[in-house]
């Protein structure tokens, strides 16, 4: 009898791969410390799919 962790919740490969390439696609230009694509910092489809990562214990909230 062992209970589901909160805030840890397994996700689908296919999923973790959508989230990491959004990741990717959404990351922060160095240059002008923004999303290329949405023209902010830390956009929101980046935010979610860092949060869902780490909810899956797939990448370090330090990160
Ligand atoms: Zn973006």
């Amino acid at each position: 009898m062992s209970a589901t962790p909160q805030g840890h919740a397994p996700i689908p490969d296919e999923l973790a791969r959508r989230y990491w390439q959004a990741i990717a696609v959404h990351g922060d230009d160095p240059a002008t410390d923004m999303c290329v694509h949405c023209r902010r910092h830390r956009c929101p489809e980046w935010a979610y799919a860092v949060e869902q990562l780490i909810l899956a214990d797939l990448l370090d909230s330090d990160t």
